[in-house]
């Protein structure tokens, strides 16, 4: 075994796709699935479309050339693209999201050129502060896109809690409905997709508040920990524990929890602060900052706390109750943020668990 390790159990992301894809399609709401946080892989991507999602969302142009290699279909571009790839997506992509004018019209060309209507949601801002021409613009930037023979609109779509942390209520997302409404009375071509977001929308759903209209929604988080991503509550139907990280102990020691001398900044330039708890017996995992986020990994047994991390050593403060040793290993659950990071990380082994 190679550690530090992260187990991915793609039978529990199975069973949670197909819960989320259940729930929604009882409120005619179709599902794409997010695979961003496993940078794609192939392995996610065919288990999220065995469980019925109707695409595939990523945010990477390069995993999106990856799968369309790999035979992959209905594929979306998630992170609006930059100006210096629109080539090559415009190759590779069904459908992306877009909030500029000038992106739209470079999107038009490419997509001229190769004899293409590229297909595109337009991202609408209900206040969140990330991506989307700012709701009260909405009509204006479609009226000028509707002129643009080789973009197709075929939704709108909105982010929210990513960035600002707005909450989605139904009183928010009722405006992107609204807006679609407006926009088909007033300039008369349909615009059959409305997504109205992320995992943390999907709250409303069970809380009964999904306004109508609503008709897609771009999960990830919901499906790949099984839990919605505002209150972390999990998504009925689902389980939780779907990914596990192992990292192997390299030392183990009674040490003072106080360091000695006169504290300045950190590796990372932050004036570290200590809680006096006498001598204790402290730990040291084989797993760091190039691999995991440690604000966001949770050890699986009692008795062991996260101390904090540098580059390549995760401190922990160990009871002992369970006989650890030098060369033992300890099982974490991560949050997405420490998922997000293991997966990236080069250093990780992921193993795939049927
Ligand atoms: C990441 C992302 C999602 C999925 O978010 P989750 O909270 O993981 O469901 C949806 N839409 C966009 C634009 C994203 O970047």
């Amino acid at each position: 075994m190679k550690y530090p390790q992260i187990n991915i159990d793609l039978g529990k992301i199975y069973h949670n796709a197909k819960a989320v894809v259940h729930m929604c399609a009882e409120k005619d709401i179709e599902v794409w699935g997010v695979s961003k946080v496993f940078c794609g892989a192939p392995e996610v991507v065919r288990t999220l479309q065995q469980a019925g999602v109707s695409a595939i969302g990523e945010s990477r142009l390069d995993n999106i050339i990856r799968l369309r290699k790999q035979g992959f279909d209905h594929l979306v571009l998630l992170r609006i693209p930059m100006l210096s790839e629109i080539e090559k997506m415009v190759e590779m992509v069904d459908i992306c999201l877009v909030s500029e004018m000038v992106t739209l019209g470079k999107i038009n060309e490419a997509a001229k050129n190769r004899g293409k209507r590229q297909k595109v949601l337009l991202m609408v801002d209900l206040g969140d502060l990330r991506e989307g021409v700012y709701h009260q613009d909405a009509y204006d930037v479609y009226k000028k896109v509707k002129d643009l023979d080789n973009v197709h609109i075929v939704g709108l779509g909105t982010n929210l809690t990513c960035y600002g942390g707005v909450i989605p209520t139904s009183e928010m997302l009722t405006r992107l409905p609204r807006i679609r409404d407006q926009l088909v009375d007033t300039l008369g071509q349909p615009i059959p997709i409305i997504s109205g977001g992320n995992s943390s929308s999907i709250r409303l759903l069970w809380q009964g508040e999904m306004p109508k209209g609503i008709n897609n929604l771009r999960i990830g988080e919901a499906i790949v920990l099984g839990q919605e991503a505002v209150a972390k509550e999990p998504v009925p139907g689902t389980q939780q524990s779907t990914c596990i990280i192992v990292a192997e102990i390299v030392e183990l020691q009674r040490k003072p929890s106080m360091p000695e001398g006169t504290i300045g900044r950190d590796a990372f330039g932050n004036v570290p602060r200590f809680e006096d708890r006498g001598i204790h017996l402290r730990a040291i995992a084989a797993i760091g900052r190039q691999d995991i986020d440690v604000g966001s990994l949770c050890p699986m047994v009692e008795g062991i706390n996260v101390l904090g991390a540098s580059s390549d050593h995760l401190l922990l403060e160990v009871d002992n109750s369970h006989n650890i040793r030098v060369g033992d290993v300890v099982c974490f659950k991560p949050e997405y943020g420490a998922l997000l990071a293991a997966m990236t990380s080069p250093y990780v082994t992921k193993n795939w668990v049927e």
